[in-house]
C-alpha cells in the first residue's frame, strides 16, 4: 500500500482538478494548453492530459504525473494539431486506477466524438452509475466525466448542447465541465457555482479555465466568470451563453480563497493574495499574541502570514523552506515515513526560529497530524514558543462536494475544543479565524459561499449512501430563488 505525498501535506483538504479549454484558430492550441496546465498544476498532480479537435476529429494524450512529466517529450504536443483543445490536471487522492482515470476522456458515440474533463464531484454520482450499469452501460473509469458522457450518449440528441441540457438536470453536486466536439468548445458550471470557471480572450479566440492565473500565463485577458448554472458554447459563430438550470443560491467553495486558488488568481473579482492578507489581519486582531516573528506554512499561508505580521507589528520571516521539486513521491504510510514525508516537503530555517517566540500561520487543521509535525519541527529547530494561527474556522463537518475531508470522526475540531487541539498538537496557543471574520475579510455577501465544512449546513443534499458513509450532509440550506 502506498500514499501520495502531494504538493500539500497529506493531512489537508485537496482539490480535485484544474480544467482548461481553448478555441483559437491559427494558434498552437496544444502548446498553449500545456502552458496553461503548468499554471493550474497546484490543483492536481496525479495526472495530466490534453485533447485537441481539428474540425473533423478529436484526439487526446494523457498520463500520470506532473504536466512536465507527462509531456516531457514535447513531440507529443506536435502530434496534437487542431484549433480547439481541452486540458486537465487531476488530483486523485488515494483512489486507485490513476492511469485509467486521467482526463480528458475522449469518447466516440453514435453522434460523433467528444472530449470531456471536469473539476468537482457529483454527489449522486454513485446512484447514477448504478442506474446506468443496471441499464447496460459499461464504465471504464470511476470518473464523473464518464457518467456525463453516458448520459449524453443515451439522450439520443445529436446536438451536444441539447444532450447536455437533457442530462444535467439528473446530476447534483459541485462541478465545472469543459467539453469539446470536433467543432465546438463548451464550458459549464453547476447551478450553485461551487467550483470556479472563468472565461478569457486571446487575440485569436477564447479560453476557459478553473483559475485566472492560467490566462496570465498564455497572455489571455479575463472576460468574466461563467455564471452558476450557465453554459457557454464557443465555435465559428463566436460565443453563445445560455442557462441550463433555474436560478439557485450561489455558493462558491470558500476554501478557494483560503487555500485552493493560487495567490495571483482573481476570484469573483477579488485578488486571492489580497483577500488572504485581510484574513491574516483579521486573524491577528481576533487572536493577538506577544511574539518575536511571524511565519507562514508555504505556499497558501504566506499571504495570510504577511497580514498577521502587519497587524501584530512583528517581522514577517521565512520560518520554513519548501522543497518545490518533490512532485509525485510515493511513501509507505507508516507513522515514521509520514513524518519523513512532511520533512521532505518542509524544513524549518533554524537560524530564524531558534530561541524565538514564533507565530506560525496555516490555512486549516483537518486531522491535526500535519500541525503536530509543524510544531514539532519548529521546537526541534529551537523555537522557544510556538503559537499557531489558522486562517479558517474549525473544520467540523466533511465535504461532500469533491474535497477529501474525512468523516467527522477523523476531524480533530469535531472531537476537541480549541484548547484540547492546542494541547494535542503541542502548540503554546492556537487561534482559528471566526466565520464572521472570514466573511468580513473576503468582503463579499455571505450567502454567496458554501461554508458547510464549518457549520454542517449543506446546500445540496447528498445521496443516502454518502450520508451512511459519512454521517454528514444532514442539513440542507433553504433554497431561495
Ligand atoms: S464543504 Fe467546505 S470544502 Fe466543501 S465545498 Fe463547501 S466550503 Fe468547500
Amino acid at each position: 500500500m502506498s500514499i501520495t505525498l502531494n504538493h500539500r501535506l497529506a493531512d489537508k483538504m485537496t482539490e480535485e482538478c484544474g480544467v482548461f479549454g481553448i478555441y483559437a484558430p491559427g494558434s498552437d492550441v496544444a502548446r498553449l494548453t500545456y502552458y496553461a496546465l503548468y499554471a493550474l498544476q497546484h490543483r492536481g498532480q496525479e495526472s495530466a492530459g490534453i485533447a485537441v479537435a481539428d474540425g473533423k476529429t478529436v484526439r487526446g494524450d494523457k498520463g500520470t504525473g506532473l504536466v512536465a512529466e507527462v509531456f516531457a517529450d514535447t513531440d507529443r504536443l506536435k502530434r496534437l494539431p487542431g484549433h480547439i483543445a481541452l486540458g486537465h490536471v487531476r488530483h486523485a487522492g488515494n483512489c486507485a486506477n490513476r492511469a485509467v482515470n486521467a482526463q480528458p476522456l475522449v469518447i466516440r458515440y453514435r453522434h460523433g466524438s467528444l472530449a470531456i474533463a471536469h473539476n468537482g464531484n457529483l454527489i449522486n454520482g454513485r446512484h447514477l452509475r448504478q442506474q446506468l450499469e443496471t441499464e447496460g452501460s459499461i464504465f471504464q473509469t470511476t470518473t464523473d466525466s464518464e457518467i456525463i458522457a453516458h448520459l449524453v450518449a443515451r439522450s439520443g440528441e445529436p446536438e451536444l448542447t441539447t444532450a447536455l441540457k437533457r442530462s444535467l438536470p439528473k446530476v447534483r453536486g459541485a462541478y465545472a465541465f469543459v467539453l469539446m466536439t470536433p467543432e465546438q468548445l463548451i464550458g459549464l458550471r453547476d447551478p450553485h457555482g461551487i467550483r470556479p470557471l472563468s472565461l478569457g480572450k486571446t487575440p485569436s479566440g477564447y479560453v476557459l479555465a478553473s483559475e485566472t492565473c492560467a490566462f496570465d500565463t498564455i497572455g489571455a485577458e479575463f472576460v468574466r466568470d461563467i455564471e452558476p448554472g450557465e453554459m457557454v458554447t464557443i465555435d465559428r459563430n463566436g460565443l453563445h451563453f445560455e442557462k441550463f438550470a433555474p436560478a439557485a443560491p450561489h455558493a462558491m467553495c470558500i476554501f478557494e480563497f483560503i487555500y485552493f486558488a493560487r495567490a495571483d488568481s482573481n476570484l469573483l473579482g477579488k485578488n486571492v493574495h489580497l483577500v488572504r492578507k485581510r484574513l491574516g489581519r483579521r486573524l491577528a486582531a481576533e487572536h493577538p499574541v506577544e511574539a518575536d516573528l511571524v511565519a507562514g506554512v508555504p505556499d497558501s499561508s504566506l499571504s495570510v502570514a504577511s497580514g498577521v505580521a502587519e497587524q501584530l507589528g512583528l517581522p514577517y520571516e521565512m520560518g520554513f523552506n519548501k522543497n518545490r521539486y518533490i512532485g509525485r513521491t510515493f511513501i509507505q504510510p507508516t507513522p515514521e515515513l509520514r513524518t519523513l514525508g512532511v520533512q521532505l516537503k518542509l524544513n524549518p530555517v533554524r537560524q530564524i526560529v531558534a530561541g524565538k517566540r514564533v507565530v506560525i500561520v496555516d490555512d486549516s487543521i483537518v486531522r491535526g497530524t500535519t500541525s503536530r509535525h509543524i510544531v514539532e519541527m519548529l521546537r526541534k529547530a529551537g523555537a522557544r514558543e510556538v503559537h499557531m494561527r489558522i486562517s479558517s474556522p474549525p473544520v467540523i463537518a466533511p465535504c461532500c462536494y469533491g474535497l477529501e475531508i474525512s468523516s467527522p470522526t477523523e476531524l480533530i475540531a469535531a472531537r476537541m475544543s480549541v484548547d484540547e487541539i492546542a494541547a494535542n498538537i503541542g502548540a503554546d496557543s492556537l487561534g482559528f479565524l471566526s466565520e464572521e471574520g472570514l466573511l468580513e475579510a473576503v468582503d463579499l455577501p455571505a450567502e454567496g459561499f458554501c461554508q458547510a465544512c464549518f457549520n454542517g449546513c449543506y446546500l445540496v443534499k447528498a445521496d443516502d449512501q454518502w450520508d451512511l458513509d459519512h454521517n454528514g450532509c444532514e442539513k440542507e440550506r433553504e433554497v431561495q430563488s
